[in-house]
């Protein structure tokens, strides 16, 4: 696939759980824009590949290759990780313009399935998560006395469904923590995405075969993870003083 190159005001732009649906979508539309991409997640020779396709597929008008995406492991329930992952794109670039705390997980089940070890998985991944990246890049930020945060959120932080209920506690906190933090800034942009159903891999977290089945049966009319990453890309390219803070994108068809 090519990608074209559209816009000449690279940022450095780090994207949590880049190594499949969202993220991935995301990195590839974000390296079109001209900006410097790192890519986090466990399967980092997942992440190698992408950035390798990144490199070799992205042109400019002229033709000249100029993708820049650098893969860097990470797992975002370690504080230390997320440190690590942090520094090592501040020492390549002295900046960090744009975090995307995309990673997430979501093994739905009714509650009395009793899946303990899930629900904290859940919570692990999809807030400390989010916290351990915001945590990561605040004092960065803060010096900087710029930057922007966009969280991952979803429908589901916007409603209750059943099987879905610490999934949705997640989703209702990292949108809750992400107002928070927005009316604590006056520098930092905080920009909160709510997809609804999208192509991607987060289904196959599901154990539980019933739900798994229903998703399942949704899942026809999911959206491409690429519009996703349309909507970050429009968020990330607006002037400094502009703070898109929600956008929800989701099929036209999901009720
Ligand atoms: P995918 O399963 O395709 O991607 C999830 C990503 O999260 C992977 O790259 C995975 O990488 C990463 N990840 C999971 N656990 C960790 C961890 N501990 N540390 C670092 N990375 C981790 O699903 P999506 O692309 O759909 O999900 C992206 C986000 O979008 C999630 O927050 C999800 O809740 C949200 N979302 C998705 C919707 C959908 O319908 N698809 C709808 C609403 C919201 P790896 O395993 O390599 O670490």
């Amino acid at each position: 696939m090519t990608l074209l190159l559209t816009t000449a005001a690279p940022k450095v732009v780090l994207i949590t759980g880049a190594s499949s649906g969202i993220g991935e979508a995301t990195a590839r539309r974000l390296a079109a824009a001209g900006h410097h991409l790192v890519l986090g997640a466990r399967r980092t020779d997942r992440l190698a590949v992408l950035a390798k396709e990144i490199e070799t597929d992205t042109e400019t008008d002229t033709g000249t290759n100029t993708g820049v995406a650098f893969p860097h492991v990470l797992d975002v329930t370690d504080p230390d990780s997320m440190r690590s992952f942090v520094s090592a794109a501040h020492d390549r670039y002295g900046r960090i313009d744009v975090l995307v705390n995309n990673a997430g997980v979501m093994p739905l089940a009714r509650l009395d399935a009793l899946k303990v070890d899930e629900w904290d998985r859940m919570i692990d991944v999809n807030l400390r998560g989010v916290l351990h990246g915001i945590a990561a890049v605040l004092p960065v930020m803060r010096a900087q006395g710029a930057g922007h945060i966009v969280n991952i959120a979803s429908v589901s932080g916007l409603r209750v469904d059943p099987t879905a209920a610490v999934y949705s506690a997640t989703k209702h906190a990292v949108r809750a923590l992400s107002e928070g933090l927005r009316q604590e800034s006056r520098e930092l942009r905080v920009t909160v995405i709510s997809p609804g159903l999208t192509r991607s891999e987060l289904t196959e977290t599901i154990s539980d075969q019933d739900t798994k089945d229903a998703v399942a049966g949704q899942m026809g009319i999911a959206i491409p993870a690429a519009a996703i990453g349309e909507a970050i890309h429009y968020a990330i390219s607006q002037p400094t003083d502009v703070d898109v803070n929600e956008i929800v994108v989701r099929p036209t068809a999901q009720g």
